[in-house]
């Protein structure tokens, strides 16, 4: 890594040059920087955070290989007017920020008919395909393979009338491969008996992974880069441009002070916050935020032993080290608006009918899940070239989908023809 311009001895530098420069350490961030280290590259994370802090630490902590569905389907675009006024719904809409929304709400409606609604299932079970397994090896990799279990997810339909309903979804998901098992209440209880009893049934992914503890894999994999010479530079990028041979990046520090990066290849995997660094790449990608909310009850034996998802009500009960997380609800709401009570209420209501007794949760949280209109993620060369890459709008699928990605920008910067990445993540798709 050279060094020039610095103020006086000491101060930070003005002015850094690396081989590559990746805008932001969530999960898609480190785990792109590793990648790119094992691959022999000098690399220098830019992050203002501490890295895997936002999105990445706060999810359902599933690697969702089931999950192949988009947000966007017939059943949500009918039920989109609906969930204008209904507050409690699993998805609802912050009015005052449907001004702002109303060109992504359009592009979702156009998502989510029949046809791309299908169309989008099966891209997004492709890039699924390897998770699991590239979840091995990266956990391997880091030293947490310890904090990555193979336990499966279920998916609770708690009348008989809600699984009936789900019919097609989970006949859409056994056809483009997911492996699944249908199972009967008394089956649900077998596999968890502290879910209280139900007349409907239940789905079960037997092939999803979890992480029991996902700021401990942030920070291994933090930890893992770091040991591997990725260099992190606490900073918000807030300009980046194409300038004699390279790209130039303005970073901004807490203090007030600026470092001016210049590298041959720059990632952006700002997760819901790279819109305007992509714009100024010469990349218009119609991204925003699903925000989503959890609670947490510190407890050493939480009442499930997998992530189960009340799919009713949106939202999963996660067993964590230490605690049960319920996690999830889609809010569309923008970046700005501050959390919102009434769905973190919405999630202790859902967790105390179900485990009475549980009292007030230890902690609350917001996150930003960065979210596309037909929920694949943007990865690929920027229109203006290789030098910039866009690694972002995972939605739903981030932590699931980071070692993907991964994988797909080594290519990318490598030149590799054999990892081509998917022209449905393409960002120029929406041009
Ligand atoms: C409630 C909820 C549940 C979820 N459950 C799951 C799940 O079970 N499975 C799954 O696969 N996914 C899940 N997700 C989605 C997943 O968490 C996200 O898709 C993923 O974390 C996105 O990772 P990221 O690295 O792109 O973004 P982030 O984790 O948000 O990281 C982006 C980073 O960029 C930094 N940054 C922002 N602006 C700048 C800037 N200007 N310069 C430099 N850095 C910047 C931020 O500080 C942040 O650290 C869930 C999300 C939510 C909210």
């Amino acid at each position: 890594m050279q060094r020039s311009d610095s103020a006086s001895p000491g101060a930070v530098p003005r002015r850094r040059s690396t081989e590559v420069a990746v805008i932001g350490g969530g999960v898609v961030g480190l785990a792109a920087a590793l990648r790119l280290a094992a691959d022999g590259r000098e690399v220098l994370i830019i992050e203002p955070n501490v890295p895997g802090a936002g999105a990445s630490y706060g999810n359902a902590a599933t690697i969702a290989t089931y999950a192949v569905l988009p947000v966007g389907t017939p059943a949500v675009l009918r039920s989109l007017p609906a969930l204008l006024f209904d507050r409690a719904s699993p998805l609802s809409i912050r009015t005052a920020a449907l001004p702002a929304l109303a060109p992504w709400l359009l592009r979702f409606a156009w998502q989510s008919p029949p046809g791309r609604m299908h169309r989008n299932a099966a891209a997004i079970a492709e890039l699924l395909a390897d998770a699991v397994p590239l979840w091995e090896e990266l956990t391997t990799a880091i030293g947490a393979a310890d904090l990555l279990r193979r336990d499966g997810c279920l998916y609770l339909y708690e009348t008989a009338s809600a699984l009936r309903a789900a019919a097609w979804d989970t006949a859409l998901r056994h056809d483009l491969g997911v492996a699944l098992e249908r199972l009967a209440p008394s089956e649900v209880a077998a596999l968890e008996p502290g879910l209280p009893a139900m007349e409907g049934g239940a789905v079960f992914f037997p092939q999803a992974a979890s992480l029991a503890d996902p700021t401990r894999v942030m920070e291994r994999l933090t930890a893992a880069a770091t040991a591997a010479g990725v260099e992190i530079l606490a900073a918000a990028a807030s300009a980046l441009e194409r300038r004699n041979g390279g790209v130039h990046v303005t970073a901004d520090t807490a203090e007030g002070g600026k470092t001016e990066v210049v590298a041959k290849t720059v990632v952006i995997a700002a997760g819901a916050h790279s819109r305007h660094l992509a714009v100024q790449a010469g990349d218009r990608v119609p991204l925003d935020t699903e925000r989503g909310y959890h609670i947490e009850y510190d407890m050493e034996t939480p009442p499930v032993s997998r992530p189960v998802c009340r799919v009713g009500r949106g939202f999963y009960f996660v067993p964590l080290r230490g605690r049960l997380r319920v996690v999830g609800t889609v809010e569309l709401g923008g970046l700005k608006a501050p959390p919102n009570p009434r769905r973190i209420d919405l999630l202790r209501q859902g967790a105390e009918e179900f485990f009475p007794g549980l009292g007030a949760p230890q902690r609350s949280w917001l996150g930003f899940r960065p979210s596309m209109p037909d929920s694949l993620p943007v990865i690929g060369s920027s229109r203006g070239g290789r030098d910039i890459i866009l690694a972002f709008g995972h939605g739903h699928l981030g932590l699931t989908l980071a070692p993907v990605t991964a994988r797909l920008v080594s290519a990318i910067v490598d030149g590799r023809s054999n990892t081509p990445a998917p022209p449905a993540c393409s960002p120029l798709r929406f041009a």
